[in-house]
């Protein structure tokens, strides 16, 4: 099922390319691809991922990393059976940061990497996201919600970024007969999620490590639903080797449907670090989602998957890696600034 289970990668071993390598979600991908036998290329600018995040993996002769720009750089020469597409800013406060930058990989480095996928008769999976539902009508939401998105809104640098990108990729499939799976992640978490950079868990975590107020945006009502890491991957690899034929040109939800209030978690959060802090509530920024759960019977039915890690043993993991790693932090959200007019402040807020 989740996380633990025996690699479901055997027999596939081949050679990947992951674009945003350095991220969050895409050193634990690198990580577990080198694990099951996968010769891994990583490439990223590091506008929001860190070179430490991979540094354990440069030991390993199966494991390459680019710094480079996928919309703009040559993309890497070698061999390539599956590309792994996760380049992207992915918090509020990144995206808020990097508004073009972010529409830019979600179109013309979306394009760039289809490309290469085309030419290589590689597979090509799109991490998209679970912000393409916008602040959804339906609950849970099941793949076949098409969506309640302002495309001038204060988060659609991201999120009618990803509906193009899952456009673009779908008709590359279609047009092309390429092999296309796109992924829609839920808020995701575990250890290397910047603790600076906006998300309600690690800057939860951080501000009660440090006995700070832990700000709640609004009364906290407002749900969500968090995946641990590690069971995200899991998804991740299984979506790349499933039978083609299986997916049926559909993107899958990948999420963990049990949802929670965010006070509720900030209360967990503050009591799990023993801490201190009380509970601040500030104001809700605009765009916010109210509430966020995935349907995620299409992934349990295609992919025999389904979270097998609880929100406070998964929280009780990254707990563990903050406290280890808390000073080391820089002072400042780890993100690369602009130096063009495409700088802006539009729509902060916390999405996972
Ligand atoms: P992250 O910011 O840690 O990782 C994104 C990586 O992409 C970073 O390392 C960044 O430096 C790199 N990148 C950005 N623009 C690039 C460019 N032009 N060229 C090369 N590299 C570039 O974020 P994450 O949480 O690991 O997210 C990874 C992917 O998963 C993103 O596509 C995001 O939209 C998606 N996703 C994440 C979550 C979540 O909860 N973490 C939820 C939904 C979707």
């Amino acid at each position: 099922m989740g996380s633990g289970s025996e690699s479901v990668t055997e027999g596939h071993r081949s050679r990947a390319l992951v674009t945003g390598g350095a991220g969050f979600i895409g050193s634990h991908l690198c990580e577990r691809l080198l694990d099951d036998g996968w010769i891994v290329t990583a490439i990223d600018n590091l506008s929001t991922g860190r070179g430490r995040n991979i540094a354990a993996l440069a030991e390993n002769e199966r494991f390459t990393f680019h710094q480079a720009d996928i919309n703009r750089d040559p993309l890497p020469a070698e061999r390539v059976d599956a590309i792994f597409h996760l380049a992207c800013p992915a918090s509020p406060i990144a995206y808020s940061r990097l508004p073009i930058e972010t529409l830019e990989v979600s179109s013309v480095g979306t394009r760039r990497c289809l490309d290469l996928a085309l030419g290589e008769e590689a597979l090509f999976l799109l991490a998209s996201t679970s912000e393409v539902y916008g602040n959804p009508e339906v609950h849970p939401q099941a793949e076949t919600y098409p969506g309640n998105v302002d495309p001038v809104g204060p988060r659609s640098m991201y999120d009618e970024g990803k509906r193009f990108a899952e456009a673009l990729a779908t008709w590359f499939g279609r047009v092309h007969d390429l092999d296309v799976r796109i992924v829609r992640i839920f808020n995701t978490y575990g250890p290397r999620l910047s603790l600076q950079d906006g998300r309600a868990v690690p800057s939860f975590i951080r501000q009660a490590l440090l006995g700070e107020p832990v700000t709640v945006h609004g009364d906290g009502v407002q749900s969500r639903s968090f995946c641990y890491i590690s069971d995200l991957v899991e998804g991740l690899v299984r979506m790349s080797v499933v039978e083609r034929g299986r997916i049926n040109d559909l993107p899958v939800n990948l999420g963990n449907p049990v949802e929670r209030s965010v006070l509720e978690i900030a209360r967990t959060i503050v009591s799990l670090t023993d801490s201190a802090s009380t509970i601040r509530h500030v104001e809700r920024p605009r765009g916010d989602p109210d509430r966020r759960r995935p349907d995620i019977t299409r992934a349990r039915e295609l992919l025999g998957w389904e979270p097998t890690v609880d929100l406070e043993q998964g929280l009780r993991m990254t707990i563990e890696w903050a406290r280890s790693t808390i000073h080391d932090e820089p002072r400042q959200a780890p993100v690369e600034r602009p130096s063009r007019s495409s700088r802006g402040d539009y729509g902060r807020g916390r999405s996972g």
